[in-house]
């Protein structure tokens, strides 16, 4: 038998919204990837955009946990230890260190000034066209952001286990995307690379909406030595869910009154019969969590 690296993965959930469905739905089954190898499951939570945070969110993401009957290895055992020992805001320096060092590289990083309204008007689809990489503003002004410049022609390869393999042009994918924000808070690219190397991340689940972050962050790991390890993760990006129209479930699509899946459904067997759909499993799989995991026992993804 090859020698192969232990796997280590993460559920990676932002407070900034209730978990719904889809949420629910990768979490399930980054859990039954992890279980399945043997593997180490951290619980990661990304709170550096802590203006959306709110308390009812980081409650509800323990508590989805809990709803769903799965667990994890490492990480914090509810929101009070999560804020003392956990909060990505105990990791600043870490995430400017990154910065700096892609600062350092010529050409990588310019200071950009515009609002987000001023983006906007430019390009309706957020992609960055202004003008500011051709006035070399100073990085270290205030209410400054800080862009990576992503040359046009600019093609992250990489193999998804799920997908096979893939090409993602980044520049018409994201364009000159955020590194910092204007607050000086790294943007979530930033913080996720710098995690996913500190906790020896090797496998890494989400949908698909998610391969243009994908794509940025390998782009930006390639960038430096002490994130190449970065580019090892294997990768599994699952397709979404329909929504009830029929259109892909995002977090930002939730109504204001939605309180997450833990409360629109009495019980989790919706999600264990969506990850068994996904998985092409018999339906039957789809009745309890631990149907879903014996069924998984001889499935062939990954
Ligand atoms: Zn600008």
């Amino acid at each position: 038998m090859p020698y192969s690296a232990p796997i280590v993965s993460r559920l990676a959930p932002t407070p900034s919204g209730y978990l719904h469905l889809g949420n629910a739905v990768n979490f399930v089954l980054t859990w039954l990837i992890v279980r399945r190898a043997y593997g180490v499951l951290h619980l990661r939570i990304d709170d550096l955009d802590r203006a959306r945070l709110r308390p009812a969110y980081l409650d509800n993401i323990f508590q989805t946990i809990d709803w769903l009957g799965i667990d994890y290895d490492h990480g914090p055992s509810g929101p009070e230890d999560f804020e003392r020992n956990f909060s990505q805001l105990h990791h600043l320096p870490e995430y400017q260190q990154f910065l700096d060092e892609l600062r350092r590289q010529t050409g990588l990083l310019y200071a950009c000034t515009c609002s987000r309204t001023q983006v906007l008007a430019q390009s309706p689809s957020g992609h960055y066209t202004g003008s500011c990489p051709s006035k070399t503003l100073n990085l270290d002004a205030p209410d400054t952001a800080w862009r990576a410049f992503v040359p046009p022609t600019t093609v992250v390869p990489f193999t998804d286990l799920w997908q096979g393999p893939l090409a993602i042009e980044l520049a018409r994918e994201l364009g000159d995307f955020v590194v910092r924000k204007k607050d000086g808070i790294p943007a979530y690219q930033i913080g996720s690379v710098v995690d996913d190397v500190r906790l020896g991340t090797t496998l890494i689940v989400r949908g698909v909406d998610l391969l243009p972050s994908t794509a940025a962050q390998r782009w930006l790991a390639s960038k430096t030595a002490d994130t190449n390890s970065f580019l090892q993760t294997r990768l599994v990006h699952h397709s979404l869910l329909p929504g009830p129209d029929g259109g892909k479930l995002s977090k930002s699509q939730q109504q204001p009154l939605d309180r997450g899946i833990i409360t629109e459904s009495t019980s989790p067997r919706p999600v264990f019969a969506a990850v068994a759909r996904l998985l092409k499993l018999p339906e039957e799989a789809g009745h309890s969590l631990e149907a879903l995991r014996s069924a998984f026992e001889t499935a062939a993804i990954s």
